[in-house]
């Protein structure tokens, strides 16, 4: 609710990565009407709906410009996801930070938010403010290139950063693999003093 309370929730887990939007849109749509109707019975209605995607988001609020990691292009997912309240679209770092600044316990009104899994997502507040940036996209830091004649990503360009510290870069540099709790698995096998795990892990931070 407005306080910041969840009063209701829905989890679906699932590998999303190369399906289709419209599929996946109706999915969480079911989850959705599962949401409204506990909120109706509880005598609650919505203000809005916000839908955090990884990847870049229109200053429309609406359009998936592109998704790298789930191959998703100019996906308008208003048009996917009518509701007959107010839609927000925003990418999930954005989402991140924007939470912090507002239910932080003494955030400060500066910082940058990193958010890091398979993707490198990252958010700029600047004086109690999300930087949205000329086209929306300020902090997508993932798609920074390090090295500029480094492997392929799957957004199109050349040794991004996600190519070295995202989740299963640093696993397969690590010699490892793993489709669930790579952080655990990571840090389990570092604190244990596995070498190759440290030198990848080091290799990432560099
Ligand atoms: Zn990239």
């Amino acid at each position: 609710d407005l306080r910041g309370e969840v009063r209701s929730r829905a989890v679906r887990h699932g590998a999303n990565r190369g399906r289709a939007p419209a599929p996946v849109i109706g999915e969480l749509t079911e989850l959705l009407h599962q949401v409204l109707a506990e909120a109706e019975r509880a005598g609650l209605w919505p203000a809005g709906l916000a839908v955090a995607v990884p990847g870049l988001v229109a200053r429309d609020a609406r359009t998936v410009v592109r998704a790298p990691n789930l191959d998703w292009r100019d996906t308008d997912l208003g048009a996917l996801l009518p509701v007959d309240f107010p839609l927000t679209v925003g990418n999930e770092a954005n989402f991140g930070a924007l939470a912090e600044l507002w239910l932080g316990d003494g955030t400060a009104r500066d910082f940058l938010h990193v958010s890091a899994e398979i993707g490198i997502g990252a958010a700029v507040v600047v004086d109690g403010r999300l930087l949205h940036g000329t086209r929306g996209f300020a902090g997508e830091l993932g798609h920074v290139p390090v090295q500029p004649d480094g492997p392929e990503c799957p957004c199109g360009g050349r040794g991004c950063l996600e190519q070295y510290a995202g989740e299963e870069a640093v696993l397969r540099a690590a010699g490892l693999e793993s489709d669930e709790d790579r952080v655990g698995l990571l840090a389990g096998r570092a604190a244990e003093g596995d070498e190759d795990v440290r030198r990848a892990l080091r290799d990432a931070g560099t």
